[in-house]
C-alpha cells in the first residue's frame, strides 16, 4: 500500500511537533504547518497531499476559511477537523462545508490514524472513479 501523504495543519507548535514524530513512525508522510495560508501553499506546492488535519481555532485565517478555500481549490482532498472542546460546533460546521469528519483534542493517536486511514480509502476510491469515468469518455470517443 502506498504510504499516506498527510498534512497538518495547527498553531500550536509543540502539539504540531509531538504528533508529526508520532505519526512519522507510522506509515505515512507527514507535512506540518502553522497556518491557513501556510496550508494552502503547501496544498499547492505538493499535489500528492491526499488529507489535511485541521485545527479549528488559529489566529489568520481560522478553520472554516482555510477548509472552504482548500474545498474550492483542492476538492478532492479530505480534511479532518481537530477541535476543542469550546468549539465542536465549528467542527460539526466543518461537516457542513466539506469535511470528512472531526476529532477531539487531545487526540488519541490511534484514533487520529484510523480516521486519516478512513480519509484516504475515501479519496483514493473517489480519484479512481474520476479515472474511470474518463477512461469511459475516452473509449466512448473512440468508437
Ligand atoms: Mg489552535
Amino acid at each position: 500500500m502506498k504510504k499516506i501523504k498527510l498534512l497538518l495543519v495547527d498553531d500550536e507548535k509543540p502539539f504540531l511537533d509531538t504528533i508529526t514524530k508520532r505519526l512519522e513512525k507510522r506509515e505515512l508522510y507527514v507535512s506540518a504547518v502553522y497556518s491557513g495560508k501556510e496550508a494552502l501553499v503547501e496544498l499547492e506546492n505538493n499535489k500528492n497531499i491526499e488529507v489535511v488535519v485541521l485545527d479549528v481555532k488559529m489566529p489568520g485565517m481560522d478553520g472554516i476559511e482555510t477548509l472552504t478555500e482548500i474545498k474550492k481549490s483542492f476538492p478532492l482532498v479530505e480534511v479532518i477537523m481537530l477541535t476543542g472542546h469550546a468549539t465542536v460546533e465549528t467542527a460539526i460546521d466543518g461537516m457542513k462545508v466539506g469535511a470528512f469528519d472531526y476529532l477531539m483534542k487531545p487526540c488519541d493517536i490511534d484514533t487520529l490514524v484510523t480516521k486519516v486511514n478512513d480519509a484516504m480509502e475515501k479519496k483514493r476510491k473517489h480519484d479512481e472513479k474520476i479515472i474511470e469515468a474518463r477512461m469511459k469518455e475516452i473509449s466512448g470517443r473512440m468508437v
